[in-house]
């Protein structure tokens, strides 16, 4: 099924460079980026878009970090495209993801990680909206004969 899936570089990922390099990741694999903006994070939207982590002791420092610096903010679409960009981010903390996924590669903490991915589809549903109008979501097809992928797999 085609889905699709909010995507987040963090701060980090700006201040270090690494959009490109993180952006690759993700045409390399075959999704397609619909939707891309650059901002910044609001408190209001922090605590809305972390909100089951209001209480964790470490809330207000990633807060901190989420709204120190602009971000970039992607619609990311192909089939399974949730669980795909999961796999393709890593586990959590950077110390113990893969190497080969972003943050085994490019982090070494549990809060400067450099990417987000919704977790689930409801989920996904949810975050999209909170960052993108539809108009700002488009749709496009890839014309070229070697697709990474089809639309005839939705
Ligand atoms: N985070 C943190 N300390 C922790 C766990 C998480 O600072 O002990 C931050 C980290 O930036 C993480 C974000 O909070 O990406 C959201 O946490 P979640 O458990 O949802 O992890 P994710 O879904 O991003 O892997
Ligand atoms: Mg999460």
């Amino acid at each position: 099924m085609i889905e699709q899936t909010l995507v987040l570089l963090k701060p980090d990922a700006l201040q270090r460079s690494l959009i490109g390099r993180i952006i690759q990741r993700i045409e390399q694999k075959g999704l397609k980026i619909v939707g891309l903006k650059m901002l910044s994070l609001s408190k209001e939207i922090c605590k809305e878009h972390y909100s089951h982590l209001l209480s964790k002791p470490f809330y207000p420092s990633l807060e901190k970090f989420m709204t120190s610096g602009p971000i970039i903010a992607m619609v990311v679409e192909g089939p399974a495209a949730v669980e795909i960009m999961r796999q393709l981010c890593g586990p959590t903390d950077g110390k113990k993801a893969p190497a080969g996924t972003i943050r085994g590669d490019f982090s070494i903490s549990t809060q400067f990680n450099v990417i987000h991915a919704s977790d689930s589809l409801q989920t996904a549903k949810i975050e999209i909206k909170r960052f993108f109008k539809p108009e700002e979501i488009f749709e496009w097809k890839k014309t070229l004969e070697d697709f990474t992928f089809s639309t005839e797999e939705a």
